[in-house]
């Protein structure tokens, strides 16, 4: 049965640069594989005071970024590859350059095509040297859909490769769900142990084992479906 782990908020504030890091006899979070030597990444918010009469600026009294990294095995991290690419662990390992090549392949491709789209609207004035350019519109577009063509065929190729080699050391494997997160916005910073982060697991083991190496709370449900549940 999945469980749900309470994280105070004591645990997640001051916490940029320094990750939120759950972790079990190295063994996976997923799968009870071991080693675990590899993460899966949740980017959250630590926000305190969410100001209801706001216009434009700050939408809550504190929000601060930090990092939560969950253990996984390296299948499991290599199937992240396969099903959440753009969410991969930064570390050095080949699968993560070629994750962050592709997303600014990805983000370059259509970068040169909105230039080319932008060419063609009214926003760029028709006058002098911008006449010109704007004339030659079809260069950045016809650049962007090609970046964007050999970006999504590498993905691909790469994609498949991967999925060869998990198949072959894992017969028939069926990648498993990373962890669910759910963040609360915090009236204030009173309350040490009010709960700023929930995380459902299903492996039941490896969380509850967790959750008491850090003395955290938690609890078994059965619904991992939870409508209040946000994928993070
Ligand atoms: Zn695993």
């Amino acid at each position: 049965m999945p469980v749900l782990i309470f994280i105070p908020s004591s645990e997640v504030k001051n916490r940029q640069g320094n990750p939120l890091i759950l972790e079990h006899e190295r063994r996976c979070s997923r799968c009870d594989q071991s080693p675990a030597s590899f993460f899966e990444i949740h980017r959250l918010h630590y926000r305190v005071g969410f100001k209801h009469s706001h216009l434009y600026g700050k939408k809550y009294r504190l929000s601060e970024n930090y990092l939560l990294k969950v253990g996984v095995c390296e299948t499991c991290f290599k199937s992240d590859f396969l099903t959440h690419p753009e969410v991969l662990d930064h570390n050095n390992s080949q699968l993560a350059r070629i994750s962050r090549f592709h997303s600014k392949a990805w983000t370059i491709g259509g970068l040169l095509a909105c230039i080319g789209f932008l060419l063609l609207t009214p926003i760029i004035p028709q006058n002098g040297i911008l006449s010109t350019i704007k004339q030659m519109w079809q260069v950045p577009v016809i650049m962007g859909v090609i970046v964007l063509f050999l970006t999504w065929l590498s993905q691909k190729k790469y994609q498949t490769k991967v999925l060869h080699e998990i198949e072959a050391a894992n017969p028939g494997f069926q990648p498993l769900a990373r962890a669910e997160v759910h963040t609360y916005v915090l009236r204030d910073e009173e309350d040490p142990n009010a709960t700023a982060l929930e995380i459902l697991l299903d492996n039941e083991e490896w969380a509850k084992a967790c959750a008491n190496d850090h003395q955290w709370k938690f609890e078994q449900t059965s619904n991992p479906e939870n409508e209040t549940l946000s994928k993070g």
